[in-house]
């Protein structure tokens, strides 16, 4: 079997997020800055930005991999109340 992929691999799109709720894209990947003290979804096509997740209380051992989840929640919140308003 080569199903078994890493998770690497997936770095040009967001597991578990919603398409781009103002172009319909499913082309998103992850921002971040420098310093890894925040990170965001973001849509390749339009550059469109989700809301901000950054490190809390100061924990420098923040796992990188539990703020791009909290990245991937804030943008699927956004995604239905954009839509609510059309
Ligand atoms: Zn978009």
């Amino acid at each position: 079997m080569t199903a078994r992929v890493t998770e690497l691999v997936l770095t040009s799109e967001v597991p578990g997020a919603e398409p781009c709720p103002f172009c319909g894209s499913s082309d998103l990947d992850f921002g971040a800055t420098s310093d890894d003290s925040e990170c965001w979804v973001e849509c390749e096509n339009c550059g469109t930005q989700g809301p901000y997740a950054t490190v809390g209380c100061g924990d420098e051992d923040e796992d990188e991999v539990d703020l791009e989840a909290d990245a991937v929640a804030l943008w699927n919140e956004r995604v239905p109340a954009v839509r609510d308003r059309h």
